[in-house]
């Protein structure tokens, strides 16, 4: 069988296949990690397509052929685009599916989870040198898991973080911008050396990434306040007012993450819903 070369080593012990996806664009991939060694996991074996789910395979069987064992598959949460090919990787390989006890709740029967994992779970012991800590992370989405290998640096950050695309915070969905900006906060504050995102290549310049992450949404969480007039402002007015400089953005996403904003800016006091969900600042 010969190599697929585009299953590439991004960390010690972890390496990285990007499987076509029905993402969200203009990202087009996700991104499956094997960690381990002899002994090993699957990261979001996400594709729902079987062409793309048969390069996953291929690289599983390479490593299965050299006496290699697969303990599970692990998917960091709930949203299509992870979870799309996940139930039959699982069946395929009979190894149970694991997730954060909220995503598992979320998926209910439509993707069926076998076990869990939540922060502070430890892996299978043959993979101790690694030194991976699982990490719950909410704020894209409430079950949300990071693994950060302490001992060499990496972090596979699912959706935290993305170098293809924008993360999008949605509050219909689970998404809370209180919980993300702490979490980044606490990813940075690992110190990872490389974050391993579910879309796009490898981020090298980690810390300082995660802390662009919390002044950039910060800085629209400022423009959110300043559209929010001292006379009752609709969700349109505040969308139009904040987003004046990237009308590019689609409505309904720039909605979504405005509506974030404006929930975390109402528990910070700075803001209040009045009836007919209109906003208004609280002076
Ligand atoms: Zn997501
Ligand atoms: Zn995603």
């Amino acid at each position: 069988m010969s190599e697929d070369p585009s299953v590439e080593t991004v960390g010690v012990g972890v390496v990285r296949i990007a499987l076509r996806t029905p993402t969200l664009p203009p990202a087009t991939h996700t991104n499956s990690y094997l960690v381990g060694g002899d002994v090993f996991y699957a990261v979001e074996p996400a594709s729902p397509w079987s062409d793309e789910q048969r390069r996953l395979e291929d690289a599983v069987r390479a490593r299965l052929a050299r006496g290699h064992r697969l303990v599970a598959a692990i998917v960091t949460h709930h949203h299509q685009d992870h979870v799309g090919g996940a139930r039959s990787f699982c069946d395929r390989f009979r190894v149970p599916l694991l997730a954060h006890p909220i995503t598992r709740d979320r998926l209910g029967a439509s993707v069926a989870v076998d076990g869990v994992l939540d922060e502070g779970a430890r892996l299978d012991p043959a993979l101790d040198a690694l030194d991976v800590a699982v990490l719950h992370t909410p704020g894209h989405a409430p079950g949300h898991l990071c693994l950060f290998s302490r001992a060499h640096g990496w972090a596979i950050v699912g959706d935290m973080v993305a170098s293809e695309g924008t993360i999008l915070i949605d509050p219909e969905d689970g998404g809370d911008m209180d919980a993300y900006l702490a979490q980044l906060a606490r990813l940075a504050s690992l110190q990872p050396t490389r974050l391993l995102p579910a879309h796009g290549a490898p981020i090298d310049d980690a810390v300082a990434r995660l802390e662009f992450y919390v002044a950039h949404r910060l800085a629209r969480e400022a423009r959110v306040l300043a559209a929010v007039g001292d006379a009752p402002t609709s969700l349109d007015d505040v969308v139009a007012g904040a987003y004046a400089d990237s009308p590019q953005a689609p409505y309904v996403l720039a909605a979504r993450s405005a509506s974030a904003h404006l929930r975390r800016l109402a528990r910070l006091g700075a803001v209040v819903c009045e009836a007919g969900g209109r906003w208004r600042r609280v002076t």
